[in-house]
């Protein structure tokens, strides 16, 4: 393939999306890439090309602040428009986020092959709009990347294997992005001199599950509201629990700062004691930086490091939460086993992706 055409839309997507756009610049594929817009505050989105250099997105579609149905009807069309102009051989997609889902169906229907990076992934739970996003994204694609065994496994015991669709396994770009930009952090933050904290925990919230449900939302901050009696837990606060918060009149006794970049998250990483979290990507990024992580949620698509001891599940119970905060405080493990790659599948995708 010598023209792709990307579609990103939210965080954690631009983030994957630098990997590869600069395997793509160093083979001499084309890319353009199409911001549907999901994300959209200079904070959670233009920060991330500025930092990691991904270059400016051909086409911005600004769609945001509508339900599902809404937002991944308008992007289907958007997405659509572009692609009978622009004529691409691939389109690339990320994820599991509505701009996934609406990127490869808009180019299934064209024909267009679809490259899914991050597939095979499954947390068993269709309530999550995730879950379904990835569900159907993989089983329009072409050629799925999967990063871990797991995923492969998933993909088997769906019946992939009697579809023609390509499966290749090439590791996980997010560790590819913690290695390639932690040097660069290094230089770039100031985060910690600003912070000035000796000691603290990493948290983030940003789940539906967690959010939109008041009950959990509350069990969560009366959870970190305790820890933080212990070692003070910093949050860089997604936009949208936020809104809940003071929605909810929930008062965090906490330290809440507004979403950080790539590089102060990296340094965040780094530095913490512990990370708490129902990120998909802030999981692996706490074993990447060596860190264990409590994630707040009932199932993770990253099994293998709950089974291998570095992240536990709590849900969004405060007492399980306490439990695995005191559980880790003297825990002391090998963080060397090789789970995700070794920072080359970004590489190994581009090169495949230029053979098909
Ligand atoms: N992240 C960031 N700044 C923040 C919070 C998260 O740069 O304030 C990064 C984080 O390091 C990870 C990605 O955003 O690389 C994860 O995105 P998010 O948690 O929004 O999505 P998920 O991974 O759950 O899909």
């Amino acid at each position: 393939m010598q023209k792709i055409i990307t579609i990103v839309g939210a965080r954690p997507q631009f983030i994957k999306a630098a990997t590869l756009s600069r395997q793509f610049q160093k083979l001499g594929i084309e890319e353009l890439i199409v911001h549907t817009g999901q994300h959209f505050d200079a904070n959670m989105s233009e920060v991330f090309f500025q930092e990691m250099e991904i270059p400016k997105p051909t086409y911005q579609l600004e769609i945001h602040g509508l339900t599902h149905g809404a937002m991944t009807g308008r992007m289907l069309e958007g997405i659509e428009n572009i692609l009978i102009n622009e004529k691409p051989d691939g389109v690339l997609v990320y994820g599991d986020t509505n701009s996934t889902l609406a990127g490869a169906l808009a180019a299934a229907k064209l024909h267009i092959p679809v490259i899914h990076i991050e597939a095979g992934l499954r947390s068993f739970n269709m309530a999550m709009p995730e879950e379904i996003n990835r569900i159907l994204t993989d089983r329009i694609s072409d050629y799925l990347f999967c990063p871990t065994d797991t995923a492969i496994q998933n993909l088997e015991r769906e019946g992939f294997k009697n579809f023609q669709t390509k499966i290749l396994k090439n590791g996980d770009v997010m560790q590819d992005a913690a290695i390639y930009y932690a040097e660069k952090a290094e230089k770039k933050s100031n985060i910690l001199s600003k912070l000035n904290l000796p000691t603290f925990i990493l948290a983030t919230i940003h789940r539906q599950e967690n959010t939109d449900s008041p009950e959990n939302l509350r069990n969560i901050i009366k959870g970190l509201n305790e820890i933080n009696l212990q070692i003070p837990v910093i949050v860089p606060i997604h936009p949208r629990t936020r809104n809940i918060l003071s929605l909810q009149n929930i008062q965090p006794e906490f330290n809440l700062i507004d979403p950080v970049g790539y590089f102060d998250m990296i340094m965040l990483l780094k530095k913490c004691e512990l990370v708490i979290t129902d990120s998909g990507g802030v999981q692996k990024e706490a074993f990447f930086f060596e860190k264990y992580c409590i994630t707040l949620r009932e199932q993770t698509e990253w099994v293998e490091l709950v089974k291998n001891g570095f992240n536990m599940l709590t849900g969004s119970n405060p007492e399980k939460l306490n439990a695995a905060f005191e559980f880790f405080k003297t825990k002391k493990s090998d963080f060397s086993i090789n789970l995700y790659g070794k920072g080359l599948a970004a590489e190994n995708a581009a090169n495949e992706i230029l053979k098909f």
